[in-house]
C-alpha cells in the first residue's frame, strides 16, 4: 500500500511540476538511535493531540509528543481560526485555558496565537510530557508480529527512533496509519472549498467569499501599529476553491493559490495553514455512519484502522461521515475526542501484552531500477529530558520515493534563499524551494528583524527594496510576499513546512536532497544543483562535508533572540541566550522557554533568531583578518560592509590585543571569494547564507541582510551559468559571472581582474613589524601571516637595543607580547615579570593602548608560549579573582583558555577554589513541571537588555573545562560538566558532553 501511495504522490507531483517521472531511490540499511521508550507517542500538535497526551499521562502512561510544526496548536494558531462559541470555550479545562482572558463578545470568543501556544505548552509541561516541535514523524516501527511499536522521526539532529506501545496519529493526513498499512478511501482530484484567514486593514478581493469578524477586537498589547499602518486591522475568513488530489504538492500549491488571492497591501498576518475537510478517511474495522450529535456518542473503534495493531487515528481522518469530520476539526471537539482516545490508548496498553517493543525495527524493501546513489544524513544530539538514548533500532535497506526533479533546489527560503529563488527563476532556472516555515524571508520576515544594519544597499537589494515598498505597508509581510509572488510568477515552486534532512549522493556528486513534508512524507528531490541557504549548512553537513560551530578552544557564542510579535510592529530585535541550531531539542526548548516568559503580545516568532550557526569549512575559509588586511581576490563574488557587530566575544588572538569596538569601531568593507561557498569535496553544491565558509569572527561582518540578499542573487546567477555552460559549479567561468554581477550593480567594475593581495609582501610585513609599537597598529598584517611575520618582529625586537637612548622597556614589552602571540618565547621573562607585579586593574601605558584588559592580553600571550615560568603568577591572579565579591567573567575567560595551554597541575587548586567562589557555579538548569526563566528577560526589551545568564554560564563551563582538562583531582569540574550535560539547553549540554567524552582534553 505504501508503495502505491508513494507512486501516486510521485505521479501527482510530476504532473504539477510538468515532469513525467515516477522513480525511487534506495537507502542502505543502517541503525538509528532510540531516543526513549514510552507507552504512547502522539504525533501532531493540535489541541486534540495535546488533550490525548494529557489524558494518557493521567492514566499513568509515559507519553511523548512530536510535531512537525514549530509550535503546538497548528489547528488554532496555525490556521488563525482563533474563535469559539461561548459554549465551546467553556467545554473543557484546556479550552478554558486556550481562551483565558478573552471574553466572548456576542456569540464568539477570540483568542491569540500566543495565548493558544502558551496554554498548550503549559498543559504538556505541567504533565511532564516531553515534546519536540519541528520534528517530523516519518515512519512506523513494527515488532515481529507486525504491530506498531513506535515511530522514526527526522529533525535538525538527524533521525531517531522513539519506541512506543501505542501511536496516536494526530496528523491531518493520517500518514503514519498509512505507513502501518492502513487502507484509505480515495481522494478524488477535484475542486474543494478551503478557508484562509488573514488579518488586514482591507478585505481581500480575489476570493469567492469573505466572512468578516466584526467582533474581533484584541487588546492593546497585541498591536504596535506604526504610521505605515494607520488603518483598522480586521480578521477575514476567506473562502476559495482549489484543486486538490491529496498529494503534498497539491496542498502546497493550494496554499500558494490562497496567498495569491488573499494578500493585500494592508496585510498584518496570514494563516500558515488552510482549513479544509478532507474527502478521504482511513478505513476502520468499525466504520461509523451516524450523524453528528456530540463526541461522547462516537464509537472509538471508528478511529482504529482495520488490520493495524497499536495505532489510533485522531481527528477528521477517522472512519466517520464527513459531517462528523467537519465537527472534529473544531478544537473544542478535537480536545474531547483526544481526551477519549488518550484514555483508550492507555486501556489498550493495560489490556494488551502482544507488542514487543524490544524487537521494533524499521522494515524495508528492495526495488529494482532505483536511481543510483545512497542517502547520507547527520547524526546529531538531543538533550534531556527529550532523550535518554536507550539503544538502537535496525533499519533495513528501503526505497524512498522521488518526490520531484528540478534543476536547482534551494534549501531554506530565508534572507538569502528568498532572493536566490527570485533570481534563479527569473533566469529561467527550474527552481524548487524547500522551506521549513510557511513564509519566505527567514530572520528578516518570520524572525521580525525587518531593518538593515549597514550592508551594501545596491544591486539586487535595491530591486528587492523597491518591490517590497510597493507590495505592502508592513515590511515583514510585504517582503515575504514579494519573494513568493515574484519567484512564483517566474515559475519557482515552494514547498512550505518542508525540511531538507539528508543528501542523496553518488560518490562525491550530490544528486538530490532528502526532504520531509509537514505530513511526514520522506522522499528525495533529484536536482542538478543545490544552494544550501539554511544558514546552518544543513545539506553540506548531511553530505559529510567538514563544518564547524563551536570554537576550538572554549565555549563561546553570539547572542540569540526570539521576537515577540505585535501586529503591525516594525520588528523586534533581542539577544538573551545561546542556541545550538544543530540540535532539534535546543531549538524546541528555546521556543518553549521564550513563550513561557512572554506575558503579552500577538505571538512569538516561529524562528530562532541565531546570529551564529554551523558553517561550512570550504575551499576557502574567510577570516576577520582578511577584512582588516583588505584582502582582494580574483574571484570576488559579493562585497560586504558592516561594523564588527559581535554579540559576544571574538575568538581570534588579534582581538585579545586590539580593541575593535569602542571609539574605533570602524565600518569595514570586505570582499568574499566564490570559493568561500564551495565545499572541498562534494560537487553540485553551493553553501551560502550564514552557513558559508567563514570563521565565527568573520561572520560578524558578513551576516548583514543587504549583503546576504545580494549573495543569494549571486548564487542564483552562478547556478544559471553552470547550467548554461554545462559545467560543474566549481568550474564556472568566474569572469563571466562577475561581469553579470557588475551589470546588475551587485559588484563594482573594479573587482574584475583584481589579483589576490595575499600572500602579503615582505615589505608590508616589515612595515607592520615596525608599526606595532604604537597602539599595535598593523598587528592584523602580522597575525594574518604569522610564520612569515615572526622573523620581522624578532628583528625589530632586537633592534630596540641599538637605539641611542637605550631599550625602552614599554616598547620592548609590546614586542615581547606580539612575539609570544606568534609562539616565540624570546620576551617571556618580560611578560612574566609584568604579570607577577601588576593586578587585573593595571592600565595600558599612554600611546600603547590596545584597549582590551592588559592582564588578559599578556596572560593569553603566555599561554601561547606554554610558559611554565608564569605558573606562580597565574596562580596569584586566580586567587586574587577568587577573593573578589564579583568574579568578572571576562577575567575568568582568559584563565580558562590559558590554563590548559600551560597544562600544569600546580594550577589545579587555585582553579578549583575559583569555581567555588560565590555565584561562580550552579547555573545549570533542569526542566521540570515549570520552565526556568532567563534572569532579567523582558519581552519588550531589545538587544541591549542585560541578562547575566549568558556570561555566568560561559564563565562556569569554561573554568570547569579548564580544570577538568588539567586533572580535577577533587572531581569539582566533572560534577559541573555533568550537570550541564543534562541541561535542556543544547548549546551547553552538547559542549559539556564533548568535554566529558574527550577525557584528558588537549593533553
Ligand atoms: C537577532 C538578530 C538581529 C539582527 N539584526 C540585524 C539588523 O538589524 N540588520 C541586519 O542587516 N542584519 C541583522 N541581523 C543579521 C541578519 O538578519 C541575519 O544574518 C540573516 O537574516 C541570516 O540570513 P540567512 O539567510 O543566513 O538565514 P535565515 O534568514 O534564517 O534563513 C534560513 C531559512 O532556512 C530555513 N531552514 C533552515 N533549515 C532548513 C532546512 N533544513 N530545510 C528547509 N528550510 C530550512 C529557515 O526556516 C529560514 O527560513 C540580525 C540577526 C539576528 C539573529
Amino acid at each position: 500500500m505504501k508503495q502505491v501511495l508513494n507512486r501516486w504522490v510521485v505521479v501527482a507531483l510530476a504532473l504539477c511540476a510538468g515532469l513525467a517521472r515516477a522513480a525511487e531511490v534506495m537507502e542502505s540499511a543502517r541503525e538509528l538511535p532510540i531516543v526513549q521508550d514510552v507507552d504512547v507517542v502522539v504525533v501532531g500538535g493540535s489541541c486534540g493531540a495535546v488533550a490525548a497526551a494529557q489524558s494518557a499521562a493521567k492514566m499513568g502512561m509515559r507519553v511523548y509528543l512530536v510535531t512537525s510544526y514549530d509550535t503546538l496548536g497548528e489547528d488554532l494558531a496555525g490556521t488563525l481560526r482563533l474563535w469559539a462559541t461561548g459554549a465551546e470555550a467553556d467545554s473543557s479545562p484546556l479550552m478554558k485555558a486556550l481562551f483565558a482572558g478573552h471574553a466572548a463578545s456576542n456569540a464568539l470568543a477570540y483568542t491569540t496565537p500566543l495565548t493558544v501556544k502558551k496554554a498548550l505548552d503549559a498543559a504538556l509541561v505541567k504533565a511532564e510530557i516531553p515534546f519536540l516541535t519541528g520534528t517530523y514523524a516519518t515512519d512506523v516501527l513494527l515488532d515481529e508480529q507486525g504491530a506498531v511499536a513506535g515511530v522514526v522521526m527526522a529533525n535538525r539532529s538527524g533521525r531517531q527512533a522513539l519506541r512506543a506501545r501505542v501511536v496516536i496519529d494526530a496528523t491531518s493526513r493520517a500518514v503514519l496509519a498509512r505507513r502501518a498499512g492502513a487502507a484509505a478511501a480515495p481522494f478524488p482530484k477535484e475542486s474543494y472549498t478551503v478557508r484562509h484567514v488573514v488579518i488586514s486593514g482591507r478585505a481581500p478581493e480575489g476570493c469567492a467569499k469573505v466572512i468578516e469578524h466584526p467582533d474581533w477586537q484584541p487588546d492593546r498589547d497585541v498591536f504596535k501599529l506604526g504610521k505605515s499602518a494607520n488603518f483598522k486591522p480586521q480578521l477575514f475568513e476567506c473562502e476559495l476553491s482549489v484543486t486538490l488530489d491529496g498529494s503534498a504538492q497539491g496542498f502546497a500549491e493550494a496554499l500558494n493559490v490562497a496567498r495569491d488571492k488573499t494578500f493585500t497591501f494592508e496585510q498584518l498576518d496570514a494563516a500558515d495553514r488552510l482549513a479544509f475537510v478532507p474527502p478521504d478517511r482511513i478505513i476502520a474495522a468499525k466504520p461509523s455512519t451516524t450523524t453528528w450529535s456530540d463526541v461522547a456518542a462516537l464509537n472509538l473503534e471508528s478511529f482504529r484502522p482495520a488490520k493495524v495493531n497499536g495505532l489510533l487515528v485522531l481527528g477528521a481522518m477517522g472512519d466517520v461521515t464527513r459531517e462528523v469530520a467537519a465537527e472534529l476539526l473544531k478544537p473544542a471537539n478535537g480536545i474531547l475526542l483526544g481526551a477519549r482516545l488518550g484514555r483508550r490508548a492507555a486501556l489498550d496498553i493495560q489490556a494488551k501484552t502482544e507488542t514487543n517493543v524490544s524487537q521494533a525495527s524499521l522494515r524495508g524493501e528492495q526495488v529494482k531500477d532505483a536511481v543510483a546513489g545512497d542517502v547520507r544524513e547527520v547524526s546529531g544530539t538531543l538533550t534531556q529530558p527529550y532523550a535518554t538514548w536507550s539503544g538502537k533500532v535496525a533499519c533495513a535497506a528501503r526505497a524512498l520515493p522521488v518526490l520531484g526533479e528540478t534543476e536547482l533546489l534551494i534549501a531554506g527560503g530565508g534572507t538569502t534563499g528568498g532572493p536566490a529563488a527570485v533570481g534563479a527563476a527569473r533566469k529561467g532556472v527550474n527552481t524548487v524551494v524547500i522551506e521549513k516555515l510557511y513564509e519566505l524571508g527567514g530572520v528578516q520576515t518570520v524572525g521580525m528583524i525587518c531593518g538593515y544594519y549597514y550592508g551594501n544597499v545596491r544591486g539586487f537589494t535595491t530591486v528587492i527594496d523597491e518591490g517590497v515598498k510597493a507590495k505592502g505597508a508592513i515590511r515583514s509581510q510585504a517582503k515575504a510576499e514579494w519573494y513568493r509572488s515574484e519567484a512564483r510568477k517566474a515559475g519557482a515552486q515552494f514547498w512550505f513546512g518542508c525540511m531538507a534532512v539528508g543528501a542523496f549522493m553518488e560518490g562525491n556528486l550530490l544528486k538530490g536532497v532528502v526532504v520531509v513534508t509537514p505530513e511526514g512524507e520522506r522522499g528525495v528531490i533529484l536536482t542538478k544543483a543545490v544552494f544550501d541557504a539554511t544558514g546552518n549548512a544543513d545539506v553540506a553537513a548531511a553530505a559529510g562535508e567538514e563544518t564547524e560551530f563551536y570554537p576550538a578552544e572554549e565555549l563561546n557564542g553570539q547572542g540569540v533572540g526570539m521576537a515577540v510579535i505585535r501586529l503591525g510592529a516594525g520588528g523586534h530585535n533581542n539577544d538573551f541566550s545561546f542556541v545550538d541550531d544543530t540540535d532539534a531539542s535546543d531549538m524546541s526548548f528555546f521556543g518553549l522557554r521564550t513563550r513561557s516568559m512572554t506575558e503579552a503580545g500577538w505571538d512569538v516568532a516561529q524562528l530562532v533568531n541565531s546570529r551564529e550557526r554551523r558553517r561550512l569549512v570550504g575551499v576557502f575559509q574567510v577570516s576577520a583578518l582578511d577584512f582588516y588586511t583588505a584582502h582582494t581576490y580574483p574571484d570576488t563574488f559579493v562585497q560586504y560592509r558592516s561594523r564588527f557587530d559581535l554579540h559576544g566575544t571574538a575568538s581570534g588572538d588579534f582581538f585579545w590585543s586590539r580593541q575593535i569596538r569602542g571609539v574605533n569601531h570602524p565600518i569595514l568593507e570586505a570582499n568574499v571569494p566564490y570559493r568561500a561557498h564551495l565545499p572541498k569535496r562534494v560537487d553540485g553544491l553551493l553553501v551560502g547564507a550564514i552557513g558559508m565558509s567563514a570563521t565565527r569572527d568573520a561572520m560578524s561582518i558578513l551576516r548583514m541582510q543587504p549583503d546576504l540578499q545580494n549573495q543569494g542573487y549571486a548564487a542564483a546567477l552562478a547556478v544559471a551559468l553552470a547550467l548554461k555552460e554545462g559545467c560543474a559549479l566549481r568550474a564556472i567561468p568566474i569572469k563571466k559571472l562577475q561581469e553579470q554581477l557588475v551589470a546588475d550593480g551587485v559588484l563594482p567594475q573594479s573587482v574584475i581582474g583584481t589579483p589576490d593581495s595575499h600572500p602579503l609582501s615582505e615589505d608590508m610585513l616589515k612595515l607592520a613589524a615596525a608599526m606595532i609599537r604604537v597602539n599595535y597598529d598593523g598587528l592584523q598584517f602580522i597575525m594574518a601571516d604569522p610564520q612569515r611575520a615572526l622573523p620581522c618582529v624578532l628583528q625589530k625586537y632586537r633592534e630596540l637595543d641599538t637605539h641611542s637612548s637605550g631599550r625602552d622597556p614599554a616598547v620592548s614589552l609590546v614586542y615581547a607580547h606580539v612575539l609570544a602571540l606568534l609562539g616565540d618565547a624570546t620576551g617571556e621573562d618580560e611578560l612574566v615579570g609584568w604579570v607577577s607585579t601588576n593586578t587585573w586593574d593595571a592600565k595600558w601605558d599612554t600611546g600603547l593602548d590596545a584597549g582590551v584588559n592588559r592582564m588578559s592580553a599578556y596572560l593569553l600571550a603566555l599561554g601561547r608560549i606554554h610558559s611554565k615560568k608564569a605558573v606562580p603568577a597565574i596562580n596569584q591572579r586566580i586567587m586574587e579573582l577568587a577573593a573578589f565579591k564579583y568574579v568578572r567573567p571576562e577575567h575568568c575567560r582568559v584563565l580558562a583558555l590559558v590554563a590548559p595551554l600551560i597544562d600544569d597541575p600546580a594550577l589545579v587548586p587555585a582553579l578549583a577554589a575559583l569555581l567555588q567562589a560565590p555565584e561562580v557555579s550552579g547555573h545549570a538548569i533542569r526542566m521540570g513541571k515549570t520552565i526556568p526563566p532567563v534572569e532579567g528577560y523582558s519581552s519588550t526589551s531589545d538587544y541591549r537588555q542585560k541578562s547575566t545568564e549568558k556570561t555566568f554560564t560561559l564563565r562556569e563551563i569554561n573554568l570547569a573545562t579548564a580544570l577538568f582538562r588539567l586533572g580535577d583531582s577533587e572531581g569539582v569540574a566533572q560534577k559541573i560538566l555533568e550537570s550541564y550535560a543534562n541541561d535542556p539547553r543544547g548549546f551547553y549540554a552538547n559542549y559539556a558532553r564533548r568535554v566529558l567524552q574527550a577525557k584528558g582534553g588537549n593533553k
